[in-house]
C-alpha cells in the first residue's frame, strides 16, 4: 500500500504519520519526490482502514500495490534509484561499465586487464574469485586469494570491484568488496539473499537462467525486505531453444523493468551471447534500450583464459566497443 501525501506536507507531519503506521506493525518507506512524498507501507496492511488514512488532512491518495514486489516497485518510489558505489554511482544519469575477466587468474593478469579497461573508460572492475562452474573438475576460482588480487587492482586503478558470492559464510571475505554479485545460478538462493539483505552493501543481482522478470523482482525484494535497498539488477540472457548463442538476450527486459521498478538495470552481453563478436552489437542495443550500464568480460589472452575465453574481448576490442557505446549514449541522450 502507498499513501501519496499532499504537496507542502512538512517533515513533522510525515514523521507523525510514519510513527503511527509503525505502531500498527508496518515497515514504512519514505520517498521524497520533487512535488510529492510517497509513504510505502510494507507488511500486513489488511488492518489499515483505507478510508481513515485517505481522510487524513495530509493524504492525497491511497493505493494498494497489487504486484507481490513492494519495495522494488516503481509505484513505491517513482524516481530512479541511484546506488552509491565508492566514488561512483549506478543508476540515474550515470552510465556504468563493469569490465574485467571472467575469473581472476593471477596478479599479472588482473592488473594488466584492470589498467586496460580503466584506460578505455570502465567505471568498475569485475572478476570472479568464486566460480560457479557446471563441472566440478573445472577451475573453481582463486577464492580468497582472488579477492585479494582484485583489491590490489582496485588500489592501483581506483576502480571499485564487483565479484560473486556463492556462500553466505564467505561474507567476511567480502568486507572490502564494493559490489557483491549474486550469479544467475543463485538468484533464488533465498537464504543467501536474506543474508545480503542484512548487509548494507550494493548487490548486483543477475537474472536466473530460466526466471521471469517477476521472479527476479521477488528476489530483489528478499534483499530489500532485509533493509538493504542497494540492489542493481542484471539481465544476462535466458535459456531458450536457440543454440547459436549461449543464451538469448532479453533486451525487452530493460524497458519492462524500467516500468516495473526504480532499481538500476545492467546488461551483460558477454554471458548473454557467449560469442565475443556479438558483444558489441548487443552492448549498443542495451544502451539504446535504456540500460543503466553494461557488464563485459575482458581478457588479455582470451585463447588461454581459464573460463569463458570465447566470449571475452581483448582490451583493444573492448576499447572499440566503448567507442560505439559512447556514440549510442550520445545519440539517445535526452536534452
Ligand atoms: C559471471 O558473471 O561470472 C557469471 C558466472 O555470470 P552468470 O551468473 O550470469 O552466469
Ligand atoms: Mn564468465
Amino acid at each position: 500500500m502507498i499513501a501519496v501525501l499532499k504537496a507542502g506536507t512538512n517533515d513533522k507531519q510525515i514523521e507523525n504519520l510514519s510513527s503511527w503506521l509503525r505502531s500498527q506493525g508496518l515497515d514504512v518507506h519514505i520517498s521524497k519526490g520533487s512535488d510529492h512524498t510517497i509513504i510505502g507501507l510494507v507488511g500486513d496492511t489488511s488492518k489499515i482502514d483505507e478510508d481513515l488514512l485517505c481522510g487524513l488532512e495530509i493524504v492525497e491518495a491511497v493505493k494498494r500495490i497489487s504486484e507481490p514486489f513492494k519495495s522494488a516497485n516503481r509505484k513505491f518510489h517513482p524516481d530512479d534509484s541511484v546506488i552509491k558505489v565508492g566514488n561512483t554511482s549506478v543508476g540515474g544519469l550515470d552510465f556504468t561499465i563493469m569490465a574485467g575477466p571472467c575469473s581472476v587468474e593471477s596478479e599479472d593478469q588482473v592488473m594488466e586487464i584492470a589498467k586496460a579497461v580503466k584506460a578505455a573508460g570502465a567505471t568498475m572492475l569485475r572478476g570472479g574469485a568464486f566460480k560457479p562452474r557446471t563441472s566440478p573438475y573445472d577451475f573453481q576460482g582463486l577464492k580468497a586469494d582472488g579477492i585479494e588480487l582484485l583489491l590490489k587492482a582496485k588500489s592501483v586503478t581506483g576502480l571499485p570491484v564487483v565479484t560473486e558470492i556463492m556462500n553466505a559464510n564467505h561474507l567476511p571475505m567480502f568486507e572490502d568488496v564494493d559490489v557483491i554479485q549474486v550469479g544467475a545460478r543463485n538468484m533464488q538462493n533465498f537464504e543467501l539473499l536474506k543474508e545480503l539483505g542484512r548487509t548494507g552493501k550494493p548487490v548486483l543481482l543477475k537474472r536466473g537462467l530460466a526466471n521471469t522478470l517477476k521472479e527476479l523482482l521477488m528476489s530483489a525484494e528478499y534483499i530489500m525486505a532485509g533493509g538493504n535497498g542497494n540492489v542493481i539488477l542484471c539481465e544476462r540472457g535466458i535459456r531458450t531453444f536457440e543454440t547459436y548463442t549461449r543464451n538469448t538476450l532479453d533486451i525487452s527486459a530493460v524497458p519492462m523493468l524500467k516500468e516495473l521498478t526504480h532499481l538500476p538495470i545492467i546488461i551483460d552481453p558477454s554471458h548473454a551471447t557467449g560469442v565475443a563478436r556479438l558483444v558489441k552489437p548487443m552492448a549498443m542495443a542495451a544502451v539504446a534500450a535504456g540500460a543503466d550500464g553494461l557488464m563485459i568480460e575482458v581478457h588479455n589472452d582470451p585463447a588461454h583464459a581459464l573460463c569463458d575465453g570465447p566470449q571475452s574481448l581483448t582490451p583493444d576490442a573492448f576499447a572499440d566497443v566503448m567507442k560505439s557505446v559512447r556514440r549510442v549514449l550520445d545519440a539517445v541522450k535526452e536534452d
